[in-house]
């Protein structure tokens, strides 16, 4: 989501007509689009902050702009602290943006506009930064409050787009060549709730799919309890769908889900996961784990790395609890310890990468079609995704790729988060 609003960050920029410096040392305008969801994300970025009080004492003019969830959530805070900054905007504003900038260059003075529940309506042009993959927002916000999360606080309440201006993005991006989307929104299962309709995630699916240039189609992220069976059946009958599940279970602890207030159970969760199975046979199915979250005790622990044996999943994105001031979560009794935290993590990564390396070796001896997003640090080989999102290297020989190429690769080497193989043919 955040690399979304900075794409349309970047488009309001080039509206005004400004165009990308080469490092942000000789900028005219930063924005620096935030993220609160884990603490050692906000580090990073008040580090990133700290760092441009350099660049203010050099160029005074420059534009400091500090956006999204931590300008949100801690705004004045910041302004108190860095007075480099010259405008803070949050979450509900990435529409304003070029309005406020406009205001703001007149009057030279801070800019602070942190209300929620704005409506936003991402109408505007974008600076995508893939050639051929766009992120198309369908919804923003979310309703769920789960006790760990501050993302609610930060974005506020569901705002669904409409199906129209969606697929007309859509229609639009693939004009300029796009052949891959992912519909993005927090919880998108609950697509057009705001608008009465517990079926629209699966109508909008089924018609994006239909959009003639449309090769490739993903969605994140979903939520367990909302994921009905009409979505399974819109992927298991799409033309271009991705086979591609991501269903964050979090824990596989029924009474830690229930602290978490996710809304499910584990049998409920896992009734799910036999669902996506019985209608798509070869779904690649991968989830979020956090451990350590208050109250776990070792066997709701046990719970959870039984859970990912029983599930298998191609890959799980793991984390430590972290504590988000403001939650329900920070103020539970029995916060976990950091050692038992961390000693939990290495034993969830050290099960999981089994069935991941045992997934992916799955692959040895398949053709596969990957969508080519250039070369890695070796020159010489490059990397792309699969439809189904696995991360594929193979070696370039003596042939020309371009970013978005469809290369056909044959998987020779398994590894725990990637495949590696030899071409077979490319299209461009
Ligand atoms: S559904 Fe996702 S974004 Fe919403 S509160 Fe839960 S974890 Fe946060």
């Amino acid at each position: 989501m955040n690399e979304s609003d900075a794409e349309h960050y970047a488009g309001q920029l080039k509206e005004l007509g400004y165009v990308q410096a080469e490092d942000f040392h000789h900028a005219d305008v930063i924005v620096v689009n935030t993220c609160c969801v884990r603490e050692s994300a906000e580090k990073r970025i008040a580090g990133k902050i700290g760092e441009l009080k350099a660049v203010k004492t050099a160029n005074p003019n420059v534009i400091i702009c500090i956006a999204g969830c931590m300008a949100q959530k801690d705004g004045e805070r910041l302004l108190k602290k860095y007075p480099q900054i010259d405008i803070l905007l949050g979450t509900s504003y990435v529409n304003d943006f070029k309005r406020i900038l406009v205001e703001y260059d007149k009057t030279r003075s801070i800019y602070c506009e942190l209300r929620t529940g704005n409506s936003m309506e991402f109408e505007g042009q974008k600076v995508r930064l893939s050639p051929f993959h766009a992120w198309i927002p369908i919804m923003y916000g979310c309703n769920n409050f789960c006790t760990y999360c501050i993302v609610p606080y930060v974005r506020g309440r569901e705002r669904s787009r409409t199906q129209e201006q969606i697929l007309a993005e859509i229609r639009q991006a693939v004009t300029q060549g796009y052949k891959e989307f992912t519909l993005l929104g927090q919880n998108v299962n609950s697509y057009g709730k705001d608008f009465d309709d517990k079926n629209a995630f699966a109508k909008l699916l089924r018609a994006a799919d239909a959009i003639d240039g449309v090769e490739r189609l993903h969605y994140m992220t979903s939520h367990p309890r909302d994921m009905n069976e009409d979505v399974i059946l819109a992927v298991a009958e799409g033309r271009h769908i991705s086979h591609h599940f991501h269903v964050p279970v979090q824990s596989g602890s029924t009474e830690i889900l229930r602290r978490m207030n996710r809304g499910y159970t584990r049998e409920k969760y896992l009734d799910l996961i036999r669902t996506i199975r019985k209608h798509v046979p070869d779904a690649v199915i991968t989830t979020d784990i956090i451990v350590g979250f208050p109250g776990e005790t070792e066997a709701d622990f046990i719970d959870t790395l039984s859970l990912v044996e029983t599930v298998g999943f191609d890959a799980a994105f793991t984390f430590i609890y972290s504590k988000r001031s403001g939650t329900p979560a920070a103020k539970m009794d029995n916060q976990v310890p950091l050692e038992v935290k961390k000693d939990r993590l290495n034993r969830l990564m050290e099960t999981e990468n089994k069935y991941s390396l045992q997934k992916n070796k799955m692959l040895i001896g398949k053709v596969v079609e990957v969508f080519a997003e250039g070369a890695t640090k070796n020159k010489n080989v490059w990397s792309g995704r699969t439809r189904e999102n696995k991360l594929v290297l193979w070696d370039v020989e003596d042939k020309v790729y371009r970013v978005g190429d469809a290369v056909q690769v044959k998987i020779d080497t398994a590894q725990t988060w990637l495949v590696k193989g030899k071409t077979v043919e490319c299209h461009n």
